[in-house]
């Protein structure tokens, strides 16, 4: 039988155990269970091989149509005979269910192959090394450190702020594919974060942000290139605060600034927030998803105990950081929505879910607050390490209601003991790393070392391990640091840049 592909989505950001895991955004993910199959002259030893060679021209589909990566509207407008639809994959996407091999996928000399999704069917996609290579409404996720595949954007759609926005939103028409926002900045910030932002899947490509009056420039394509991670992850929409790391404190000005960017949608939107002073509280909107059956429900769980034992352990660790929680909001999803992702399986469960979240108020105090999604369980599609995933590195500020407005993890550790090879392990300290580790994200702050062992954080003060990957990660320079890739308890240091990082969002008030 052929069943259509299942969306496979990872695009980082992903905190797993000690197994293979997280990538930020800008080398995308290694992740183990997509895996393109290249052609293999070993796998065709048995006794049959001879007849492999020939093609089986009883199975060889008519040449004529589009080739597999391409749009479709109909099984018929495909080379292969089957266009994966709409909505799951804009525009449609056709493509060869079963492939086996690069040989197996309708290329004409594009550059196909064939991927195995970790469940459901082989298919062949779409290669690329960027999302600009990519259709709308694709991004280029990442499967080792050079190469990914067009592959549907988990985050659409999105249509704009919503009516009861509190910040002044203001748009910019993007005449030939370009547009120059203009913005002021109050004298003496400590920080402020522009949000430029596309409506319905188009992109974004950030360039540059400068002062007009001294010309005192950031690069958004070079020197501060991880300031694009929100377009590279999601295309519409691209958080940019400043000053991100401590080096560019002395690069902060006042007054008209330009914000360069390209796109192909006919405007960019943006929204600018200013912080007068560091702040040292951050708000929550805590959803519960599922975990009913240990006793937490969004009625209960200010009093219950394990919670508010995970949070406190939070507070420790982000105290390194001098923050502290602030209001605490408990919410519930409705029940449909609960029994359909207290089990995430892809990232397009996390954008369901960061969907279904409101912003707590109207007033701009309220919806400076962040989402956090706590689930049943986390059953990452052939990942079973996976704990937890950040929309964002930054997330976006203010924003509610989109599938990135947030972060969600598992939940299925809290108030359990049990043990972590030879060592206990206490599920609510665990469950709090990673909390820690995901809104630390969600602030800004990338992993110390990316999975990939071979791109690290911006930052200056935090260690890298060059051979993670070869030898026992505890062995890490930066094993202990809150942003290492891998969850573990130990894992709580908050370095003076990441603190930084963290004090400049204005989620920070
Ligand atoms: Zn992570």
């Amino acid at each position: 039988m052929r069943r259509p592909p299942f969306l496979v989505a990872f695009s980082g950001l992903l905190l797993a155990a000690l197994a293979p895991a997280c990538s930020g955004p800008t080398d995308q993910t290694p992740e183990e269970p997509i895996i393109v199959i290249e052609d293999d002259p070993v796998k065709d030893t048995d006794a049959d091989a001879g007849a492999d060679a020939t093609p089986d021209t009883d199975t060889t589909p008519p040449p004529s149509g589009e080739v597999d990566g391409e749009a479709c509207q109909s099984d018929r407008d495909c080379r292969s005979g089957f266009c994966a639809p709409e909505p799951d994959w804009p525009g449609g996407y056709c493509t060869t269910i079963d492939c086996n091999s690069r040989a197996d996928c309708q290329s004409d000399g594009q550059n196909n192959a064939c991927l195995l999704p970790g469940r459901g069917s082989n298919f062949c996609v779409r290669m690329c090394t960027s999302t600009s290579e990519c259709r709308e409404g694709y991004i280029c996720m990442g499967i080792s450190n050079s190469e990914g595949y067009c592959a549907p954007n988990p985050a659409p759609p999105f249509d704009g702020m919503g009516e009861d926005f509190p910040f002044e939103v203001t748009c910019t028409p993007a005449p030939e594919g370009r547009a120059d926002l203009r913005f002021n900045v109050s004298e003496g910030l400590h920080s402020f974060t522009v949000v430029p932002f596309v409506e319905s899947g188009y992109r974004l490509g950030p360039n540059s942000v400068t002062a007009n009056e001294d010309g005192t420039s950031f690069n958004l394509r070079q020197g501060n290139s991880f300031q694009a991670a929100g377009a590279q992850l999601f295309g519409f929409i691209n958080p940019t605060i400043i000053p991100a790391v401590p080096q560019d404190v002395s690069k902060v000005r006042s007054g008209e600034h330009t914000y360069r960017l390209a796109t192909n949608a006919g405007e960019i939107c943006h929204y600018v927030l200013e912080r007068p002073t560091r702040g040292n509280t951050i708000d929550l909107n805590i959803y519960l998803v599922g975990l009913g059956g240990k006793g937490l429900t969004a009625h209960n769980a200010h009093n219950h105990n394990d919670l508010q034992e995970v949070l406190g352990h939070v507070e420790d660790t982000y105290s390194q950081a001098g923050i502290t929680l602030g209001q605490v909001r408990y919410f519930a999803v409705d029940a449909e929505s609960e029994a359909a992702y207290q089990v995430v399986r892809s990232e397009t469960d996390v954008a369901r879910l960061a969907m279904l979240t409101e912003p707590p108020g109207t007033d701009a105090d309220s919806v400076l607050s962040a989402n956090l999604i706590l689930v049943k369980s986390f059953s990452f599609t052939g990942a079973e390490g996976v704990l937890g995933i950040s929309m964002g590195i930054p997330g976006a500020p203010a924003l509610h209601g989109s599938g990135i407005s947030g972060v969600a993890l598992t939940g299925a550790y809290i108030g359990t003991e049990s043990s972590w090879g030879s060592n206990p392990l206490d599920g609510n300290e665990f469950t709090a790393s990673i909390i820690a580790h995901e809104l630390g994200h969600f602030l800004g702050l990338f992993h110390t070392t990316e999975t990939t062992g071979s791109s690290f954080d911006p930052l200056a003060d935090t260690e890298r391990c060059t051979d993670l990957g070869s030898s026992n990660p505890t062995y890490c320079p930066d094993w202990g640091n809150m942003m290492f890739p891998l969850a573990d308890v130990r894992n709580t240091e908050i370095s003076a840049g990441q603190a930084h990082t963290m004090g400049v969002n204005p989620l920070i008030k």
